[in-house]
């Protein structure tokens, strides 16, 4: 019998190794902007076309490669990084594994521009099946570009396997956005078959953050800096108004390095407890800074888990860190002259505080961890001003400084609830209500009353109608007697052909007519007849404004653009009887309080607010 075992070749070694570290076209794209990173790169654009399947290119300004440099970054444990198992404990930039330039090359083609400073020329290579098919001097900026054309070309098991277009491009999305806020002062593009998604100047995190996750955040969220011997941490953290129902936003760094940990989370969603519904997630962008024998990042290299030395630490110090930030912004001096529905929103200052509260609250551990100087992860406040007001926070206000919606009320309930009932126990049915400038409502509350912005809380009403609606309890359909037909472009007809579905949901029977037609068999019955046409054509207009959102699912577009499409318009005079319907659907909304774009819907002005107003 011959012996029958033998070593694999390079390439099958290179490409069974790359299963791990290249799982699809987003891994591709987070090892080449890590690497740019690492070379110092002050700009960095990647290219994208057909979700990364047929090119991923990055093009970096960072220190280039020597020619042997280049030729060797593609050889298995190939890296400049760490000489010694030591190393691997030290390393604080982002790759450490030699392996993602080796695996590239085993599972795409691939092309490398490459130049240093000192350099005169640079250097080309292409590179098929693990090894290298052209090799020549070339002229090319200072800096590296590697381009992987056709992933997956010689694994067509692999290829296959790979999701849609779209969710591949959001993978990758997701992996720009993460290296792109974890380093600000590096300018980041991302074009996507041919079109700019993102254009990133460099700035500050903060800028960086409403750059890339929307301008709305830029007066909501709340800076998070402690620093400690042990750690530090810093970001930015949303007020609890940007809590949305689906968790979206939320960043976790560790020594700059994208991760998730379920346990960390939920320390931070403890920070928010009582200011936010159960159900819905803050936004967060956090940093923790850690001696990095203190971690191990390389549990496990592609999967983002984590470990830490002592954990418990860790939770209790991101918990209270966020408390902290969110304690200090809610109890800034311009509280009672700027009271805003954002600031209303908080349990903090909706609700009176009990003895019980009180108790419970200073006894936490937490409140212990800001009191007690001698915990090893005692934080160091800013000033000692910030920590007086952190312990106000949890102290009883001043005798007639109640910033309570009514009186006393056990604790559980939440605010919004609470607010409703004020409504409605005022019997608004025998209220004459007031309407200003045909865009705003007069009402009254409890104790007080409310000024509600009539398009905004309309806006409101109908996101979670519709939002409902796609759940499960469909808009009924008001056939039309005659169907209209409706032309579109041919644009057009692709987006509301993938529409059709949802809008049946939400009470629009629209059916295909063959090439750019539709026939409109029925609308909802709020839409007033021989209106049908315009409504689907603004909605269409007002969705193609999302379209580049991609944070936003197809459905979350449709109703986002059908609320504000729906709403009523400021200038538009109202019945007492429609004030008093909107009111009160209003105050059935699971958030009242907001827009879906995070503006109040209403705004309190209680009496108590009011006598300060004029120093009684
Ligand atoms: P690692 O990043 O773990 O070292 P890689 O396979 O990703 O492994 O890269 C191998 C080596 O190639 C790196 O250590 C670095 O020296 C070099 N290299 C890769 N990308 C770049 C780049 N964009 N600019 C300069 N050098 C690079
Ligand atoms: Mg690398």
């Amino acid at each position: 019998m011959p012996d029958i075992i033998q070593l694999l070749p390079d390439n099958i070694a290179n490409q069974i190794a790359a299963g791990e570290v290249i799982q699809r076209p987003a891994s591709a794209v987070k090892e080449l902007l890590e690497n740019a990173v690492d070379a110092e790169a002050t700009e960095i654009k990647l290219i994208v076309s057909d979700a990364g399947k047929a090119l991923i290119q990055v093009t970096d300004n960072g220190k280039g490669m020597s020619d042997t440099d280049g030729r060797l970054c593609f050889e298995r444990h190939a890296t400049s990084k760490i000489k010694n198992i030591n190393d691997l404990f030290r390393i604080r930039t982002m790759g450490f594994r030699g392996e993602a330039l080796a695996s590239i090359a085993a599972v795409a083609q691939v092309e490398l521009k490459t130049r240093r400073a000192e350099d005169e020329t640079g250097c080309y290579i292409e590179i098929e099946n693990s090894s290298v098919v052209r090799q020549e001097p070339i002229a090319t900026p200072v800096g590296t570009s590697i381009a992987m054309k056709n992933l997956f070309f010689n694994v067509p098991a692999r290829r296959n396997f790979l999701k849609s277009n779209a969710v591949e491009t959001r993978h990758i999305v997701d992996e720009f956005i993460r290296v792109a806020l974890s380093f600000p002062h590096i300018f980041f593009s991302l074009t996507n078959n041919g079109q700019e998604m993102f254009h990133l100047e460099k700035g500050t995190l903060k800028q960086r953050i409403v750059q890339l996750l929307g301008s709305q955040y830029n007066a909501k969220i709340v800076a998070v800096n402690e620093t400690t011997d042990y750690l530090n941490i810093y970001g930015f953290v949303g007020k609890p108004e940007t809590a949305r129902k689906s968790r979206g936003d939320q960043y976790l760094f560790v020594n700059n390095r994208f991760i998730r940990s379920a346990y960390l989370n939920h320390a931070l969603m403890n920070a928010y407890q009582q200011m936010i519904p159960s159900d819905s997630f803050p936004l967060y962008v956090l940093f923790l800074d850690l001696d990095p024998a203190q971690v191990d990042v390389n549990v496990h290299p592609t999967k983002q888990e984590i470990k830490f030395e002592d954990e418990k630490i860790i939770y209790a110090f991101v918990q209270a860190a966020v408390k902290h930030a969110l304690a200090h912004f809610s109890i800034t001096p311009t509280l009672e002259f700027d009271m805003n529905a954002e600031m209303q929103q908080m349990d903090a200052i909706s609700k009176p505080f009990t003895q019980e509260k009180i108790t419970a609250a200073t006894s936490s551990s937490l409140y212990q961890t800001f009191s007690q100087k001698n915990q090893a992860h005692f934080i160091e406040a800013g000033s000692k001003s910030d920590l007086k007001h952190w312990k106000e926070f949890y102290e009883p206000l001043r005798d007639g400084e109640t910033f309570s919606l009514t009186k006393a009320d056990p604790a559980g309930e939440r605010y919004v609830e609470e607010t409703a009932k004020a409504a409605k126990t005022q019997h608004l049915a025998d209220k004459e209500l007031l309407q200003i400038a045909n865009m705003y409502i007069v009402a009254p509350a409890a104790d007080g009353y409310l000024l509600i912005q009539q398009q905004a809380a309309h806006e409101r009403v109908l996101y979670e109608r519709y939002a409902a609606a796609l759940q499960g309890s469909p808009v009924p359909v008001q056939r039309s007697l005659f169907p209209f037909n409706l032309e579109l472009s041919a644009q057009d007809t692709v987006m509301l052909g993938e529409l059709l579905g949802d809008l049946l949901q939400l009470g629009f029977l629209i059916e295909h007519f063959g090439n750019n037609s539709f026939l409109i068999q029925g609308t909802p019955a709020d839409i007033e007849p021989g209106n049908e046409k315009t409504v689907i054509e603004h909605l269409l207009e007002q969705y193609k404004h999302f379209t580049s959102e991609i944070r936003f699912s197809k459905r979350e577009k449709l109703i986002r653009s059908m609320a504000s499409q729906r709403a009523i318009p400021p200038g538009k005079s109202l019945s007492q009887q429609e004030m008093k319907a909107l009111i009160e659907d209003l105050f059935n909304c699971s958030v009242p309080n907001v827009t879906i774009t995070g503006n109040p819907t209403y705004i309190e002005f209680r009496k108590d607010y009011l006598g300060r107003l004029f120093n009684k």
